[in-house]
């Protein structure tokens, strides 16, 4: 079967710096794809390059067998990809239901506003928000702003999901949650690759890893295969 996604040789430089650098994955419709390495080693800049938020030098990218990686990143939402920023991106002057409702209205199945609105609910429940739905975003806590943005990107109606560090800086009873929640998303059929520094999590919730080392793919496999890989152990101990 076609992979849901596929990069072909994708390469990315900033300057002289090779961030990607002919990074060559796939990942197959229901996986839970782990992209894991040290700091630096390109995975952000890879899930940039997928959503269209930067464009790749050279290399293909293809979503269901169709080449995204020329398209604007609103085209590459409405394809069917959505994702959640390191750097949380809510928009604090808006309540949390209206959030989750902009996701709606430019995501997958565009609607119209008051059907959006219909659908941030159920989604704001989900990630355990629904009593604060008329608050504005701007009151919540960073957390609660990783959640807000979850569900923000869930109702763009994604056929692939990208979380990157979604889970960083929870406590450990929020990091129960969070990989509850994520396993549940899995559970109904969701694709999702997530960059994550949380093993724990990666062990918990992959069937897949991809480790990229100086902005290339070193190993993958099940995450125990591919953490105990030693080029693994060596790129994250450092030369
Ligand atoms: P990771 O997500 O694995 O930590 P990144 O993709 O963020 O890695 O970064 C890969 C490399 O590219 C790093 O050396 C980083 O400093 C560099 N980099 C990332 N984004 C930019 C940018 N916009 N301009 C210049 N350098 C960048």
């Amino acid at each position: 079967m076609q992979p849901l996604l596929e990069l072909h040789g994708v390469s990315k430089a900033f300057g002289g710096l090779r961030a990607v650098d002919g990074l060559t994955a796939s990942v197959r419709r229901g996986e839970v794809v782990g992209l894991v390495g040290p700091n630096g080693s390109g995975k952000t800049t890879a899930l940039n390059l997928v959503t269209g938020n930067l464009t790749a030098d050279s290399g293909a990218i293809l979503f269901e067998g169709r080449p995204i990686e020329r398209a604007a990143a609103h085209r590459i939402t409405r394809a069917g990809i959505a994702r959640t920023f390191q750097l949380v991106r809510v928009m604090p002057s808006l309540t949390l239901a209206e959030n989750v409702a902009v996701g709606a209205m430019f995501g997958a199945r565009a609607c119209s506003p008051a059907e959006a609105q219909e659908r941030a609910l159920p989604l704001l429940a989900r990630v355990g928000l629904a009593a604060r739905a008329e608050e504005r975003a701007r009151s919540l806590t960073y957390i609660d702003q990783k959640r807000l943005e979850l569900a923000r990107a869930l109702a763009a109606e994604p056929q692939l999901l990208l979380l990157d560090e979604w889970l960083a800086g929870l406590n450990p009873t929020e990091l129960k949650e969070g990989i509850a929640l994520i396993a549940a998303l899995a559970a109904d059929g969701l694709t999702i690759v997530m960059v994550e520094h949380v093993m724990d999590a990666i062990r918990a919730l992959c069937s897949r890893c991809v480790v990229m080392n100086a902005g290339t793919k070193i190993a993958e496999g099940t995450p125990a295969e591919a953490l105990s890989d030693p080029a693994v152990i060596k790129a994250y101990l450092g030369d």
